[in-house]
């Protein structure tokens, strides 16, 4: 016969009761939860927090005890012991239950002890770039791997990056392991990112410090980036949010100095520009991002388009563009991979010489 302790007797009403070490179930499990909310707490001292959740798993005799009971859901201790163990912790913290906790604590019901997991924090806000030659995310150095050599001047980075700027001080502030920029989109490394500035998440790992003052910590950002990059905006976000940053397509506004192989003349051009609003640009993958992209033909729309200067063989130009289309490509034609282009329009070759999104239309 199976002999359980009053606890489980009074939940299951199956088995003899004996003490509560005994308890061929629980063994004492759920007698024992004030001194497991005191040790759950203790490890997570240094974090705040307002809400958690408490699994447990069983896996191994426990769950093939339960098993052979045939036990539905809500009677096994697995439930039962989150349930005790969630009122107990309230009580003890002042921490309220939830489902879309800040902190996850995981119970190993079969050889008692627990993980914690620390969700990530998110901060949204917009960047702007306002200096050339840097790269948005990352980039390690592919000569030596991140490790430092001659080609990269010992850093083990190509560039340095918006990302480095932005999550860094973020980073140190919140007191997490690892911070990761979201982007809604990328500019090139030469291009620079002005106006409202472009949608991000920062994504930090581990993160002690959740209630933190925005204001604050973009007054620091700013002063760590020293003007090359500036943010804006600051407001909290969700998981979920990183996924919509990152796939809305939001449409984009550029500024491009354009140099024409010889002189064109305000007509030609005017009738070039007109012409790239009017019909879809299909767009073969860039030469210079085929290494890194699927070779395949997008095709995109030009929203508008502006001569903001023309001198000769010098343009500027505004353009307002669906998300996706590569400007600098729009203009050259890419050796053809770009259909039509501003090049094949004006039958006079042409290239971006500088590059600036000056707008990104849409945000969290
Ligand atoms: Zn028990
Ligand atoms: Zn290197």
């Amino acid at each position: 016969m199976i002999e359980v302790c009053e606890k489980c007797y009074n939940a299951l009403k199956i088995g003899k009761i004996v003490e509560a070490n005994e308890c061929m179930i629980c063994s004492g499990l759920l007698y024992r939860l004030d001194s497991i909310a005191d040790e759950i707490l203790k490890r997570l001292k240094d974090y705040e927090f307002d809400t958690f959740l408490i699994g447990s798993r069983s896996y191994g005799s426990l769950k093939a005890l339960e098993d052979y009971l045939n036990l539905d859901d809500k009677k096994r201790l697995k439930h039962r012991f989150n349930r005790e163990l969630s009122k107990v912790l309230a009580r003890k913290s002042g921490k309220s239950y939830s489902t879309d906790p800040d902190v996850t604590i995981i119970y190993d019901l079969e050889n008692p002890s627990f993980e914690v997991q620390v969700a990530p924090l998110y901060i949204y806000g917009r960047y702007k770039k306002r200096v050339r030659g840097l790269s948005q995310t990352r980039w390690i150095c592919r000569f030596c791997n991140g490790k430092g050599c001659e080609v990269c001047n010992w850093t083990g980075k190509r560039y340095l990056s918006v990302e480095e700027l932005i999550t860094e001080p973020i980073r140190e502030f919140v007191g997490g392991k690892h911070a990761i920029l979201h982007g809604a989109g990328r500019e090139d490394v030469d291009a620079r990112m002005l106006g409202n500035g472009r949608p991000f998440i920062v994504e930090i790992q581990d993160p002690k410090r959740r209630k933190i003052d925005l204001k604050e910590l973009e007054k620091i950002v700013n002063e760590f980036c020293r003007g090359k990059v500036v943010v804006s905006d600051l407001k909290f976000a969700k998981a979920k949010d990183v996924e919509f940053i990152k796939s809305a397509g939001f449409v984009k506004v550029y500024r491009a100095k354009v140099v024409f192989e010889k002189e064109v003349s305000r007509e030609e051009l005017e009738k070039a520009v007109e012409k790239l609003k009017e019909q879809p640009i299909h767009q073969r993958t860039p030469l210079r991002v085929l290494h890194r992209r699927a070779d395949l033909v997008r095709v995109r729309r030009v929203y508008d388009a502006e001569i903001i200067l023309h001198r000769g063989k010098v343009a500027v130009i505004k353009i307002v563009a669906e998300s996706g289309l590569y400007i600098k490509e729009l203009v050259s034609g890419d050796q053809g991979r770009t259909k039509p282009s501003l090049s094949e329009l004006l039958g006079v070759n042409c290239w971006v010489e500088k590059l600036d999104v000056i707008e990104v239309r849409g945000g969290l």
